[in-house]
């Protein structure tokens, strides 16, 4: 089954092909299956509701079965922020070094034991007769004090996830790939798949 992927970001769609890989599906980026360059606009409110809104506007597109990531980071010290807008936290999409430091600044009073925080991801699935199918996963864990590690992506240096005294960016992919709250999403859509 061939599968196109909603997402233009390169680290999300490494890391979805190696995870989807092991389960035998296809997955095949939106710029490598020829879809038109559109930019759809993130304006929901839930993770659910922008990841089938990219879903289906790519699933449009092209007429194939397509799947979205959205997904961000939340800290329980600051009310679950930054959430759905974790792209953008800084102001500008996209750019994890001003989010990062943002990230730190907002912390950087909050004890050890306050810095909770978790990844999430929900994985739509959308059918071009319009069926769809979600998948939600989530990876617990703390932020730290200062940036460690340069694998990954977004706030992977500041993210030590529980079990681990590593961050996601000191992590090999595949290990973060083994753990992150992509590959729970990705494993409760493969589960849901094959329940269908
Ligand atoms: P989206 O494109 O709206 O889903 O944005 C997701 C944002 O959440 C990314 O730009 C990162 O800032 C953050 N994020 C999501 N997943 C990860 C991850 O696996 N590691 C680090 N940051 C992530």
């Amino acid at each position: 089954m061939r599968i196109i992927a909603a997402t233009k970001n390169k680290h999300k769609i490494d890391e979805i092909q190696a995870i989807t890989r092991e389960f035998g599906m296809e997955v095949v980026s939106r710029d490598d299956a020829g879809v038109p360059d559109v930019e759809v606009e993130e304006d929901g409110a839930t993770f659910e509701e922008n990841s089938e809104k990219k879903a289906r506007e790519i699933m449009e597109l092209c007429g194939e079965i397509t799947i979205a990531d959205d997904s961000g980071l939340m800290v329980d010290a600051l009310g679950g922020a930054p959430g759905v807008i974790s792209a953008r936290f800084a102001g500008e999409d996209g750019n994890d070094l001003a989010n990062n430091e943002k990230l730190l600044k907002l912390l950087a009073d909050v004890e050890p034991e306050n810095r909770t925080a978790r990844f999430v991801s929900v994985i739509t699935m959308v059918y071009p007769d319009g069926r769809k199918i979600v998948a939600r996963g989530e990876c617990e864990g703390h932020i730290i004090y200062q940036p460690r590690g340069n694998n990954g992506f977004g706030y992977d240096p500041l993210f030590v996830p529980n079990g681990f005294d590593r961050t996601f960016a000191e992590l090999s992919g595949e290990e973060k790939n083994r753990i992150s709250h992509r590959a729970a999403a990705l494993m409760n859509l493969k589960r849901k798949l094959s329940e269908a």
